[in-house]
């Protein structure tokens, strides 16, 4: 592998994860060669992974280990997003962040640079380390700028503060033993496979089970949402473009707060998957029985035509169930990322608008809720 190439054979820890399974379908159809290291824990699925890597069940914090399998493949870059990734996880519980997100990527640096030493000169200035990491390590933004990759890490939540700790210590690596590392920070990704636990699948979820669709505090917190198919594109320029040394943020320029999310999903739901109640009249009208029905729900060719409602029934729309909860401790207000430096030095473009993808994603749930029951299982 040269400077602006493509590794032969790429190590990819937390691939059968969200983001980590998206990176690997794509590098594969890329034509490299992947090896999948991932611990399994709840929130990751062997089921997730694509059946031509090779798949390694192990944890990045078994340092031997990672070595056996550097030196066994030739492995040409390692990247990394295995990690304990749910801030409100950590908030309750934030030791299994410490352990995977700190020691595990100390560890794994330390089994790449003893790997990276035993290489020739050409291939150890070609080897590349990418540390997949969040904007959330810049803390919280108030109601104007945004973030760059020169912004002051001011990590809020115990899963920030451990991440910001990863990328510190993935930087020394580079500054003081000269590893090829490069570190990437994003906002909030979306799209499938990700784990019902965290925002867009849990409101398709409750909303799904008639239950409460629960809004931290006012709602009024601010997310810039990235497609995960554009956050792995940004990571595979990254790594065939980066330079060593140089961190790159990745933004979705889709800014919007936390209510008008959910109501946005609510209302793809009430298109797709129109929720029926009793009529408290008991009059209600079945589909095309009144030819002034502006709502009447479109059809996106992959969700399942809905029942019509039956004399009795009215729909009802999922907003309904919409409900404010205390505020999460230490909610970061809002983030947004400057990536100009990733359009410039990587030539970073989005393939995804936000209601487009976020469409998208509603289909890929509504058409997986078994995918969706199976990984809830294991939580
Ligand atoms: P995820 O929770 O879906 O997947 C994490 C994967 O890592 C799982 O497959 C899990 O089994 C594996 N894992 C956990 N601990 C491990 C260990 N010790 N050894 C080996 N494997 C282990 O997370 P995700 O959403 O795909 O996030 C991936 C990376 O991207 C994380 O580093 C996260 O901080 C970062 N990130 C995520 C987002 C987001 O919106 N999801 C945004 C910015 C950055």
């Amino acid at each position: 592998m040269t400077h602006s190439s493509r590794p032969k054979t790429i190590l990819v820890t937390g691939g059968a994860g969200f983001i980590g399974s998206t990176f690997v379908t794509q590098c594969i159809d890329r034509g490299c060669n992947v090896v999948v290291l991932d611990a399994l824990t709840y929130a990751g699925h062997r089921e997730n992974v694509d059946k031509r890597a090779t798949f390694v069940h192990g944890n990045i914090i078994d340092r031997v280990m990672v070595l056996k399998l550097l030196l066994e493949h030739k492995v040409e870059a390692i990247v990394n997003f295995a990690a304990e990734s749910h801030v409100d996880n950590s908030i309750a519980g934030p030791k299994p962040f410490i352990d995977t997100n700190i020691t595990g990527t100390f560890q794994l640096l330390k089994a790449a640079r003893e790997y990276w030493n035993t290489l020739p000169k050409l291939e150890k200035s070609a080897f590349r380390f990418v540390q997949i990491s969040t904007d959330e390590v810049y803390g919280s933004l108030g109601p104007t700028g945004k973030f760059n990759e020169s912004s002051p890490m001011r990590p809020n939540s115990p899963y920030s503060a451990s991440k910001a700790a990863g990328d510190h210590l993935a930087r020394a690596w580079h500054e003081t033993y000269g590893l090829p590392v490069i570190v990437t920070h994003c906002t909030n990704n979306y799209g499938p496979r990700q784990h019902p636990e965290k925002l867009i699948p849990n409101m398709i979820r409750c909303a799904l089970a008639g239950k409460p669709l629960p809004v931290y505090g006012d709602g009024k917190n601010v997310r810039d949402w990235l497609h995960v198919e554009d956050h792995c594109e940004g990571v595979w320029l990254a790594l065939t473009k980066g330079r060593p040394g140089e961190v790159y943020d990745f933004g979705g320029d889709s800014e919007v707060e936390n209510i008008v999310l959910v109501k946005m999903i609510c209302e793809l739901l009430d298109k797709k998957r129109p929720k029926k109640i009793p009529s408290p009249t008991g009059g209600g009208l079945g589909w095309g029985q009144s030819s002034s029905e502006s709502n009447h729900p479109v059809q996106s060719k992959n969700a399942p035509l809905p029942a019509s409602p039956l004399r009795g029934e009215e729909i009802c729309s999922y907003a309904k169930q919409i409900s404010f909860v205390t505020d999460r401790p230490g909610h970061d207000r809002r983030y947004a990322i400057d990536d100009s430096k990733a359009q410039i030095e990587l030539e970073f473009t989005r393939r995804y608008e936000l209601k487009q993808g976020l469409e998208a994603t509603v289909d890929w749930y509504l058409e997986n809720e078994e995918w969706c029951n199976l990984v809830m299982e294991k939580k």
